[in-house]
């Protein structure tokens, strides 16, 4: 794969100070490996090295797009300013376009709308730049948005690589959702919207979404499965258009369950799998969502896989039920940290953006 790089230099008045801070941080996100000066951080993104220079800091970003490098460049800067501060400064060895949008937005305009089943909702969307979604890009984008049906302002780059949001009367709402389908050949991407009950925006947008609407989205990333022959998959309908997309993509000898949780039959959909995939769906019937345990429970009644690296595991779903899989999955099976991905994709009763909803959703 061809790799892409980009360089910087960062200042900071207190440089000993906020490297070990920066890189405590980022064992968070990806495998840290220390070096006498600094560190490499690995993750599934790329790669970048850090390491300190007699005035300042060194630093080296290498992904396999400019999107992904794009999405690094704005994740560094924006905890290299957190751990050092206002007074820091970033000079990157290639040109940041200060006022302009990072290589990782594009807009996307809606092409057409229809549902799926009662309660998903597919929008169809023409995109600027259809290469962005194809390859090896993640699944995911963070959609965009705005208050304004007409001339939307849309983040814009600083000179240190940071992202500036617009503010006030512009200031954007942001959720994630999966890109479900790419068409290359017509420049089109769909996603499929969750219409849930008491909806916040984004599926209040997608309920009112017509032809000629603009969103913007940055992205894409993240939500693949690691190589394994053994699969065992688990998720909601909010993690429905991810799983179609990895059981598509998954190599034809892969073997293993996915156990979806949807609300009723008229939810189930057709999806593409390896011949010795067991689709299996769980349905809520008259509870709501993120009330049951019918996804943990269901991954507690699997046999335990033979041997720890044998299986990857890939969940996505509400918080608390996410939670509870991810402690079975440490606890009962002993299962290693590199094979598994559990990712809350929702809180029941939050705002995703983590405030508390101001709705009775307690009586759910
Ligand atoms: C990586 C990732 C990928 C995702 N992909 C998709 C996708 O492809 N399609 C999709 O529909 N969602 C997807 N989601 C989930 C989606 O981002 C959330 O459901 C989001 O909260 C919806 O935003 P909203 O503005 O409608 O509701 P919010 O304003 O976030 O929440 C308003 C209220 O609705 C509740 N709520 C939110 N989602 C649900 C739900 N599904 N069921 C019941 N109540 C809910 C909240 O608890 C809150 O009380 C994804 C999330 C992640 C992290």
């Amino acid at each position: 794969m061809t790799m892409i790089s980009a360089q910087a230099t960062i200042k900071a008045d207190d440089i000993d100070g906020c490297l070990p801070l920066l890189l405590e941080h980022m064992e968070e996100h990806a495998t840290v490996i220390r070096t006498g000066k600094g560190a490499v951080m690995v993750s599934p993104f790329g790669s970048v090295e850090i390491r300190r220079q007699p005035d300042d800091l060194f630093l080296e970003a290498k992904a396999s797009s400019v999107e992904v490098l794009s999405m690094m460049r704005v994740f560094i800067a924006e905890h290299v300013f957190e751990f050092a501060g206002e007074t820091a400064s970033i000079v990157w060895s290639d040109v940041v376009k200060a006022d302009q949008a990072p290589p990782h937005f594009q807009k996307l305009t809606v092409t057409s709308v229809f549902d799926v089943t009662p309660r998903m909702r597919r929008v169809q969307f023409s995109c600027e730049r259809i290469a962005a979604f194809t390859g090896d890009a993640g699944y995911h984008v963070r959609l965009l948005l705005s208050p304004r049906r007409a001339d939307p302002v849309w983040p814009a780059m600083d000179i240190n690589g940071r992202l500036r949001w617009p503010t006030g009367d512009d200031a954007l709402v942001s959720r994630v959702y999966t890109i479900r389908n790419v068409d290359i050949r017509s420049s089109l991407v769909e996603i499929d919207f969750v219409l849930h009950d008491k909806p916040g925006p984004a599926a209040i947008w997608a309920v009112q979404a017509r032809a000629g609407d603009t969103v913007g989205v940055l992205g894409p990333s993240g939500g693949q499965v690691a190589p394994a022959d053994h699969y065992i998959i688990a998720g909601d309908e909010t993690a429905l258009p991810a799983i179609s997309r990895i059981l598509a993509d998954l190599p034809a000898h892969c073997r293993g369950v996915a156990l979806i949780e949807v609300q009723d039959r008229a939810e189930m959909q057709q999806l593409s799998h390896p011949a010795d995939f067991e689709v299996r769906w769980l349905l809520r019937d008259t509870a709501h969502p993120g009330t049951t345990t019918l996804l943990q429970d269901a991954v507690a009644a699997l046999p335990k896989p033979s041997a720890p690296d044998a299986y990857f595991v890939w969940i996505s779903c509400e918080f608390a039920a996410c939670n509870a899989i991810r402690l079975y999955l440490r606890e009962n099976w002993r299962t290693p940290k590199g094979s598994y991905l559990a990712t809350s994709y929702w809180r029941r009763g939050k705002y995703s953006d983590g405030i508390s909803a101001q709705e009775p959703h307690d009586e759910h």
